[in-house]
């Protein structure tokens, strides 16, 4: 069974890659309004997890369930309409284009109007970027990109963001900053998070509760401070 308080599910997630088990046999539940961060070492199988969950990719066993829905057939964009989101691990802004006009592009095909100005503000402000809305995206940093992604993400007004690596290649400052971005929208407008990050210092800045894959398995699942003073957890990000 599937309880309310469950926004995310997986039951015996499985996928296969030729004679590769990438996710073998994973049950994965997240909380409504809950962060919860996903780690775990190179090729543990994180970014297929995430991809079995927005549709990206079709599992070879097992079922996804959204706020006590089987999804496991459904179209990715059906499930983005449905308040399940998604910022890649490549960013996706459009250069050429303004922070504005960026913001505008998910948001224009949901609402118009008022409704539409106001739901872009809203975005600006999530992503922390309301002071360079005229900036062209080539002109932000590369943190500042991944801002204006997450804006654009929780601009669909989501139930759940999943994010991949938001701060990979970004310097403290610019992590410091994402970790804002994502505690306040978490905090602010209940958006459940999925953060799929190595830096345990960024996770420890904003989850409270970690779930480690290795070699596709579900390998711990506890507080930063059980998952970061766990020997085991230590041997499996040293190759043993
Ligand atoms: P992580 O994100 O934890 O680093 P991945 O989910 O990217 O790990 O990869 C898990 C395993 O599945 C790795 O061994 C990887 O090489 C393999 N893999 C991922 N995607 C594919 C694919 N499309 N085809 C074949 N193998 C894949
Ligand atoms: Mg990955």
């Amino acid at each position: 069974g599937v309880d309310t308080d469950t926004i995310l599910k997986t039951e015996g997630i499985t996928k296969r890659f030729g004679g590769l088990t990438a996710i073998d046999d994973v049950d994965f539940d997240v909380e409504a309004g809950e962060l919860r961060c996903l780690i775990g070492p190179n090729g543990a199988g994180k970014s297929t997890l995430l991809n079995l969950i927005t549709g990206a990719l079709s599992p070879s066993e097992g079922e996804v369930y959204f706020r006590g829905h089987d999804i496991t057939e459904m179209d990715p964009h059906e499930r983005i309409r449905r308040g399940l989101s998604i910022k890649f691990q490549v960013p996706s802004v459009y250069e050429d284009l303004t922070v504005r006009e960026n913001v505008r592009l998910p948001i224009q095909r949901l609402a118009s109007g008022a409704e539409r100005d106001e739901r872009m503000a809203d975005a600006l402000a999530a992503a922390g970027l309301s002071a360079k809305a005229d900036v062209a995206a080539s002109a932000l940093s590369h943190g500042e990109q991944q801002q204006l992604e997450i804006g654009m993400a929780a601009s669909l007004d989501p139930d759940l963001l999943l994010l991949d690596e938001p701060v990979a290649g970004l310097s403290v400052d610019e992590r410091a900053e994402i970790a804002e971005r994502i505690t306040q929208l978490n905090e602010e407008r209940s958006i459940a998070f999925v953060v799929i990050e190595h830096d345990t210092d960024f996770v420890a800045e904003i989850a409270d509760h970690v779930t480690v894959l290795h070699q596709g398995e579900t390998f711990r699942e506890g507080s930063i401070e059980e998952i970061e003073t766990d020997p085991e957890v230590q041997r499996i990000y040293l190759g043993g």
